[in-house]
């Protein structure tokens, strides 16, 4: 609790999703996880009271925090003001535009968070986004989310997070937290989930646009066998076609679609228009 009081506030703040890391043996093994090198630029999104960035930074060439929080930020600026390699930025992450704010065009850096929960999609949105400027990215997340992204097909969680999130990156958890490993304590354990982003995507960008429409109209109505939830969708004659040309047992359920075959029904769509 010593961590706790001294110069950091003593609140901490719901509406921010904070739960601060406070356990030192999962500070070191997630700074370890995270495997960086002296010669990489990392970003850490939400260093909070700092429990990640100095054992990062001690790594590292260089790391940018950014916390939204005015006074953590007041408070990491003073702990850190003798750590040249710390570069403290008071932003919101989900408005701060990586290349050009303080990334080069090209240049690649790497991610480390633990992010907050009720913003963990659109972070990860972002990410992939910005995913030619980001080598990898490293977060601690809800463990029932983390499941989420790295299911396959077959599994309960498999659905359009793990296709969005798997099309532009490997998803691997590497371990999980107990939630009694931070304060306050969380509902739920975490998950330390490692994103490596792709450098080569299947489709184009129209058809990656098509492959998503596709993919949520499937799994809107995921009870339903696919013939019926891509109703209106792609035409039944045309599917009809799909599935026999690909094997696919016309009562086939969108969990059971792998991430292939739904590219398979995009990409040959228009040779049996
Ligand atoms: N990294 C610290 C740790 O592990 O103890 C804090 C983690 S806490 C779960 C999430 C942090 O993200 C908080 O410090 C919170 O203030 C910050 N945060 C919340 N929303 C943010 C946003 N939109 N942009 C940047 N930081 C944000």
């Amino acid at each position: 609790m010593k961590y706790l009081s001294g110069l950091w506030p003593r609140k901490y703040k719901k509406s921010l999703g904070q739960n601060f890391l406070v356990d030192k043996n999962l500070q070191r093994k997630i700074a370890a996880g995270c495997s960086f090198k002296d010669t990489d630029t990392v970003l850490e999104i939400g260093p909070g009271r700092g429990a990640l960035t100095r054992i990062i930074a001690d790594k590292v060439k260089l790391l940018y925090a950014v916390e939204i929080d005015k006074d953590l930020c007041r408070h990491l600026e003073e702990e850190f003001k003798n750590s040249p390699n710390i570069k403290i930025i008071h932003h919101d992450i989900l408005k701060l535009e990586l290349p050009g704010y303080f990334i080069k065009p090209k240049e690649k850096i790497k991610v480390v968070g633990n992010i907050p929960y009720y913003i963990s999609t659109p972070i990860i949105e972002r990410l992939l986004k910005y995913r030619q400027n980001i080598e990898e990215a490293f977060l601690t997340l809800q463990k029932e989310f983390a499941k989420r992204i790295v299911a396959k097909p077959g599994s309960g969680d498999y659905g359009s997070l793990s296709c969005f999130v798997q099309y532009y990156a490997q998803a691997q958890i590497l371990f999980t937290i107990k939630k009694n490993s931070f304060f306050p304590v969380p509902k739920v354990d975490s998950c330390f989930l490692r994103l490596n982003m792709k450098d080569k995507l299947p489709l184009g960008p129209e058809k990656e646009k098509e492959f998503f429409r596709v993919v949520r109209a499937a799994f809107n109505q995921r009870r339903k066998i696919l013939r019926n939830s891509l109703q209106g969708v792609i035409p039944q004659s045309r599917l009809d076609h799909l599935f026999s040309k690909y094997n696919i047992n016309k009562n086939t359920r969108p969990e059971e679609l792998s991430q292939s075959d739904f590219i398979n029904l995009i990409n040959s769509q228009e040779n049996t228009l």
